[in-house]
């Protein structure tokens, strides 16, 4: 199970043709089908916050302790934003959750499972201010449910598999990937500490709780005390508090109210920190 539909290569089990949400293709998947779980025993699967989320949810884990566990690096870019895939198991391609029975994590299973065998794809045309999806058919060998009789449209299938809520918890950090992207070569290699709050605040969802409860956020940043106690309780409040914040930090659209001065005063004082570092390693 590969999920890339911007690879439509020659070679590539993506058709290239482009799908809206009420056109209609031929698919079933069921537990009676002879290649039952095949897709499973083959991934190449990326993980979104709301995956993250899910899963960590269920297996009843910290974000921190399912990074570990469950998932490996990848670079998404050129310039190392950094993505997350789900984990095999071993040395083997197997999906770590997959078990006789089939899916064990099935009811939050990632966005790209729940979209087989379809692709999604967000483009934003140039000059337009949102972006648009387009669905491609993902047809891979090894799977028969292309050949089931039955056929549905892209929007009854989304719905079937419980897209909506991913997609929606998903969007805005969706466009923040895709402006960072697109925005990339102009503005050069983004710096360490961009692609590392990038990072806390995509998948890290812990992390990003410990980090708002800190007197160095609390010194540049306004949060209602309300807002505040939701945010330590709420994971999916959280996700979208965070993803406000990485187009604040990282593009400078300002939803989060700040501090007069808050920002300089810290920047420089980190300034001052970095001028007086190698005196200091000199004196050591
Ligand atoms: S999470 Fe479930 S559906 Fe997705 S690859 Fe693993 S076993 Fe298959
Ligand atoms: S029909 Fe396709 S998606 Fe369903 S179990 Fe078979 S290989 Fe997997």
């Amino acid at each position: 199970m590969s999920q890339d539909p911007s690879d439509a290569r020659p070679q590539s089990p993506i058709t290239p043709v482009k799908l809206d949400l009420d056109d209609h293709f031929q698919f079933a998947c069921h537990s009676q089908i002879a290649c039952f779980n095949k897709c499973c025993q083959s991934i190449d699967i990326q993980l979104t916050p709301y995956d993250i989320l899910r899963l960590k949810t269920r297996l009843q884990i910290s974000a921190r302790e399912f990074l570990f566990r469950h998932t490996v690096p990848f670079e998404m870019d050129g310039h190392g934003v950094p993505g997350l895939k789900l984990r095999t198991e071993g040395e083997s391609t197997r999906c770590q959750f997959l078990t006789d029975e089939g899916c064990s994590v099935y009811e939050d299973r990632p966005t790209a499972c729940r979209y087989y065998a379809l692709g999604l794809m967000s483009m934003r045309k140039k000059d337009a201010s949102t972006d648009e999806d387009a669905y491609f058919i993902v047809k891979e060998e090894h799977c028969l449910g292309h050949y089931e009789p039955q056929t549905q449209t892209v929007r009854a299938y989304r719905e079937s598999q419980g897209v909506d809520i991913y997609d929606d918890m998903n969007r805005e950090w969706r466009q923040v990937v895709l402006k960072k992207r697109s925005c990339g070569p102009t503005i050069g290699k983004p710096s360490d500490r961009s692609l590392q709050l990038f990072f806390l605040a995509s998948y890290d969802l812990d992390g990003f709780r410990d980090f708002i409860g800190t007197p160095s956020f609390d010194e540049v940043y306004v949060v209602a005390p309300q807002e505040h106690e939701q945010l330590m309780q709420d994971d999916a409040a959280l996700m979208r508090f965070a993803f406000r914040f990485l187009k604040q930090s990282l593009f400078g659209e300002m939803t989060i109210p700040e501090r007069p001065g808050a920002l300089e005063k810290r920047l420089e004082r980190r300034r001052a920190r970095t001028a007086e570092a190698p005196g200091e390693a000199a004196g050591r």
